[in-house]
């Protein structure tokens, strides 16, 4: 079974203060999420010699340095951020693939819809993802887990997903409803965490530093293949972004 832990980056009710909202996390075998967790205390190690109560590895708040964090200092906190990205671009697929998915204001029409579509999207792929394991002779089911702090808006959403199917097909590689963590007890939230910050950075201030040490971990149909798990949801036709590129290359070439 794969486990996609997921969690938001900005916000999808209110607009005025950023251009993008995103969700984003990974999908990680069942078997292999011990192995992260070490990975990733270690870096706590590393950053915190001779603190062993787990340190809650919150993007926004180590790039701010906030609580903890501030003792760092500027220069450390980044490194520290760096880390992190690295030890998730470390862990080789299938054990752990990424997804994120990016709405920027000129795709906004109505904000209350903004979730349900962002969302759908991400479920979408995790899906794909899944149906071409079973395709490979590989045959699993996904469980969604998301931050216990968004429970309410996501439960009535997906309850909706499983009766109607979505847009693009049905869900039926994941089984249930979705479970919901606190992101203070589980490692595997903060990764998503991550992942949905790399992609808010890059979207909203031009910022690759995050996205680049990671941008090989979202889905892909082959190895080589395109960034299937890395999607941007934008009115801008002529985007040049990791996500937009290769399917603008890909509909060019059809015309011919
Ligand atoms: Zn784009």
């Amino acid at each position: 079974m794969y486990v996609l832990y997921l969690d938001e980056s900005g916000k999808d009710d209110s607009w005025t203060e950023h251009n993008n909202f995103v969700i984003g996390g990974v999908a990680v075998h069942e078997g292999q999420v011990a192995g992260l967790v070490a990975a990733l205390d270690s870096v706590q190690q590393e950053f915190f010699p001779g603190v062993d109560a787990p340190l809650h590895f919150h993007a926004v708040d180590i790039f701010k340095g906030k609580d903890k964090f501030r003792e760092l200092g500027p220069e450390r906190q980044t490194e520290l951020l760096k880390r992190l990205y690295t030890r998730i671009g470390e862990q080789p697929f299938p054990n752990l693939t990424a997804f994120a998915t990016t709405i920027d204001i000129s795709a906004v029409n109505q904000s209350t819809q903004v979730l349900k579509v962002v969302f759908e999207d991400v479920i979408t792929r995790f899906n794909t993802f899944m149906a071409r394991q079973h395709e490979r002779g590989h045959p699993t089911k996904g469980l969604v887990i998301i931050d216990q702090a968004h429970k309410d808006k996501y439960k009535a959403m997906f309850r909706e997903f499983r009766v109607g199917g979505t847009r693009f097909g049905s869900v039926n590689n994941v089984v249930d409803i979705p479970y919901f963590a606190g992101r203070k007890d589980t490692r595997m939230l903060q990764v998503a965490d991550l992942i949905a910050y790399a992609a808010f950075q890059y979207f909203e201030h031009q910022d690759a530093t995050f996205i680049d040490l990671i941008k090989e971990k979202f889905n892909k149909r082959s190895a080589y293949g395109p960034l299937d798990g890395f999607k941007h949801i934008t009115n801008d036709s002529g985007c040049k972004c990791y996500a937009c590129n290769w399917r603008q290359e890909r509909n060019t070439f059809r015309q011919y």
